[in-house]
C-alpha cells in the first residue's frame, strides 16, 4: 500500500506548508448527492485514477480499500457515479464521488477541478428485449447496426433493453461542449465485456466508452436570433440565451472499448437540450459520419459567429 496521496494541495497552507490529509471515510453510497461532489482521495497519478474508475464502476469495492480509503460498510461503488478530476495548477490527480445521474464538476466543493473520465452507475439492461427485435445480444453487433445497420438514422432512444444506456448522455455532451474540454473523456460503464461479446456482470474487461472532442452545429437562423436576442453584446445573459437558442445539435467522435480492444467507433449526434444525466433517454443518434467540418464549431467558435451577427446588422 502507498501513502504518497495522503496529502492535498487544495489545503496547502499559505505558508506554502504541506498539510497531512487523511482521505474521506466512505460510509453509505446512498448518501452521495448530484448536488455534493466530494473528493475522496488524491491519487498517484492518471494511470491510477481510469484503473480505479474502471474498477469501481463494475463494482469492485476493493479498489477503495487498496488506495487507502476507509470504507465502514460494504459499500455500493455502483449507487453513484465517481469522477476522475485534474487539479490543472499542481498536476494532481483526485478521485471524486459524485451523484446518482452525474459529477458536478462545476462545484465548490471540486472547485479548480477537471474533469478528465467518470462512470456511470448500475442499470439493468435485458437480452431478452434484443432477441424479440431480432438482434444478436453482442455489444459490437447491436451498435453497427445503429452505426451503418438496419437501424441507421434511428435515435438511440429505442433502442431495445435500455442499450442506449452505452452511450454518453446528452448532459455529457454538454458539459464537455461547456468546458472546451479539449481532449476525450472517458465513461467507465458499469459493465464487463464477456467472452462472448455482451456484457457480463463477473468476466472480462471494463466496458469504456471515449467521447469528444465536442463541436456544435448552429441552427440555420442562428445569426438572425443572435442579432434579436442580442442588444448589448456586453450583456452576458443575452449572450448566453442567444448561445443556447442558437446550437442545433452536439457531435463528438465516439470509441467503445473493452480493455484496449475497440469494439465499435462512431459519432455521436445529440439535440443540444439541457437534460438530466442519465434520468431519460435523449434524441440522440450514432452516425458514421460527421457533418462537413466548416459546421461544426466548438465554443470559442459559436461565441465568435454571435459576436460577428451581432455586430453586422
Ligand atoms: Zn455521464
Amino acid at each position: 500500500l502507498t501513502t504518497d496521496f495522503h496529502y492535498n494541495p487544495l489545503y496547502e497552507s499559505a505558508q506554502g506548508q504541506q498539510v497531512p490529509w487523511t482521505p474521506v471515510e466512505l460510509t453509505d453510497a446512498a448518501l452521495a448527492l448530484d448536488d455534493a461532489p466530494r473528493i475522496v482521495a488524491r491519487l498517484q497519478g492518471a494511470e491510477h485514477g481510469h484503473a480505479m474508475l474502471g474498477r469501481l464502476a463494475i463494482g469492485d469495492r476493493t479498489a477503495l480499500s487498496e488506495s487507502g480509503i476507509v470504507c465502514r460498510r460494504a459499500y455500493d461503488t455502483q449507487a453513484h457515479e465517481w469522477g476522475l478530476g485534474l487539479h490543472p495548477a499542481s498536476g494532481v490527480y483526485y478521485l471524486v464521488t459524485g451523484g446518482p445521474n452525474m459529477v458536478a464538476w462545476g462545484r465548490p466543493s471540486v472547485g479548480g477541478l477537471v474533469g478528465i473520465a467518470h462512470s456511470h452507475p448500475r442499470h439493468a439492461i435485458d437480452p431478452v428485449e434484443l432477441t424479440k427485435n431480432g438482434l444478436t445480444p453482442n455489444v459490437a453487433v447491436v451498435l453497427g447496426e445503429w452505426v451503418n445497420g438496419m437501424y441507421a438514422n434511428m435515435t438511440i432512444s429505442v433502442m431495445p433493453g435500455d442499450l442506449w444506456a452505452l452511450f454518453p448522455s446528452n448532459q455529457d455532451l454538454m458539459a464537455s461542449y461547456a468546458t472546451a474540454h479539449p481532449v476525450p473523456e472517458r465513461v467507465y460503464l458499469p459493465w464487463r465485456i464477456g467472452p462472448d461479446g455482451w456484457l457480463s456482470n463477473s468476466t472480462g474487461p471494463t466496458l469504456v466508452v471515449e467521447f469528444g472532442p465536442v463541436r456544435a452545429a448552429l441552427r440555420p437562423d442562428a445569426a438572425k436570433t443572435a442579432r434579436e436576442l442580442v442588444v448589448d453584446p456586453k450583456n452576458d445573459q443575452a449572450v448566453k440565451l442567444a448561445e443556447s437558442r442558437c446550437l442545433r445539435y452536439l457531435y463528438a467522435p465516439v470509441s467503445f472499448r473493452a480493455g484496449t480492444a475497440v469494439l465499435k467507433t462512431g459519432f455521436l449526434q445529440v439535440d443540444a437540450l439541457k437534460g438530466t444525466d442519465r434520468r431519460d433517454p435523449q434524441n440522440a443518434w450514432f452516425r458514421a459520419q460527421l457533418p462537413a467540418p466548416e459546421t461544426l464549431l466548438d465554443r470559442a467558435g459559436v461565441e465568435r459567429f454571435i459576436a460577428t451577427a451581432v455586430n453586422t446588422h
